[in-house]
């Protein structure tokens, strides 16, 4: 079983938590003309790289807070956790 170190609650199972996606997305700034297929990649569309990566994650079961996961998706080692507003982005 996987086990995921939320920053506010320590080591818990991973079935606690639910997947919220990629934590690298940035959304587009506010007031700024944008095409279609800007939105589109900003809502929809993913690249779903294999090897390290930045993820939102909530921890649903404990304190329902949203983490950041430094993840890799192959192996799914996990290499570090952040409070949401923390980390590399
Ligand atoms: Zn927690």
């Amino acid at each position: 079983m996987l086990y995921i170190k939320c920053p506010h609650c320590g080591m818990r199972p991973q079935i606690e938590f639910s997947y919220g996606g990629d934590a690298s997305v940035k959304r587009p700034d506010l007031n700024k003309e944008i095409s279609d297929k800007e939105w589109d990649d900003f809502v929809y569309n993913r690249k779903s790289l294999r090897g390290k990566h930045l993820e939102l994650w909530q921890h649903i079961s404990g304190c329902r807070q949203w983490i950041k996961v430094e993840r890799d998706t192959a192996t799914h080692e996990i290499f570090k956790t952040f409070k949401a507003d923390e980390g590399v982005v």
